[in-house]
C-alpha cells in the first residue's frame, strides 16, 4: 500500500469524467483501492474517488466509522445511483480536493445504489443520512463535478482562490 498525492482545485484532472472499470475487480483494482483507502485515512477524510489521486476510473472508497470505532472500509467499483427520493437533506460538505472549505449542499435524502464490492460481488442497497450524502458527493467526482459546483459562482470562485493561495503558501514553506 502507498499514500498517493491528492489533487486539489483547480487541477483540470478533477473535471475529467471517469471511465468504467472493465473486466471486473482484479488484483490491480484491489491494489488501487488499498492505496486509496490508505491515502484517505492519512488525509484524513471519509471518502475518496480514484480521480482525486489522478486515476480516471469509476472507483470509490469510504469509511464512515466515527472516531474510536472499528474501521469500516467500503469499496465501490462502477457504482450507479438507480433511484432517489424527492425529499432532500442539506448537509455541510467538505472535500479533500478543496481543503478547508465547507459549505451546505442539498441532495436527495435517500438513494439506491448498485456497485461491485472489494471481492467483485454485485451489491444493491439503499443509503440514507451521511452515507447517502457521501456516496452522492463521491459519485459526482466520477462525473468531474465537485461539491463547490453546487454553490453559487461567487462562492465557488472564492473557494478556488482560497485553496490556490493556501497551496502556494505550502509550496513556499516546503522549499524554505
Ligand atoms: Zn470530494
Amino acid at each position: 500500500m502507498a499514500i498517493r498525492e491528492i489533487l486539489t482545485v483547480p487541477d483540470p484532472r478533477l473535471k475529467e469524467v471517469s471511465k468504467p472499470v472493465e473486466g471486473g475487480v482484479t488484483d490491480e483494482i484491489r491494489a488501487l483501492m488499498d492505496d486509496m483507502l490508505e491515502t484517505m485515512y492519512d488525509a484524513p477524510g471519509i471518502g475518496l474517488a480514484a480521480i482525486q489521486i489522478g486515476v480516471p476510473l469509476r472507483v470509490i472508497v469510504m469509511d464512515l466509522a466515527k472516531e474510536g470505532e472499528e474501521p469500516e472500509p467500503k469499496y465501490f467499483v462502477n457504482p450507479e445511483i438507480v433511484e432517489t427520493i424527492e425529499e432532500t437533506l442539506p448537509y455541510e460538505e467538505g472535500c479533500l480536493s478543496v481543503p478547508d472549505i465547507f459549505d451546505e449542499v442539498e441532495r436527495p435524502a435517500r438513494c439506491r445504489i448498485q456497485y461491485l464490492d472489494y471481492d467483485g460481488f454485485k451489491v444493491d442497497e439503499w443509503c440514507e443520512g451521511l452515507y447517502a450524502v457521501c456516496i452522492q458527493h463521491e459519485m459526482d467526482h466520477l462525473e468531474g463535478t465537485l461539491f463547490i459546483d453546487h454553490l453559487s459562482r461567487l462562492k465557488r470562485q472564492r473557494a478556488i482562490d482560497k485553496v490556490k493561495k493556501a497551496t502556494k503558501r505550502k509550496i513556499r514553506e516546503d522549499v524554505s
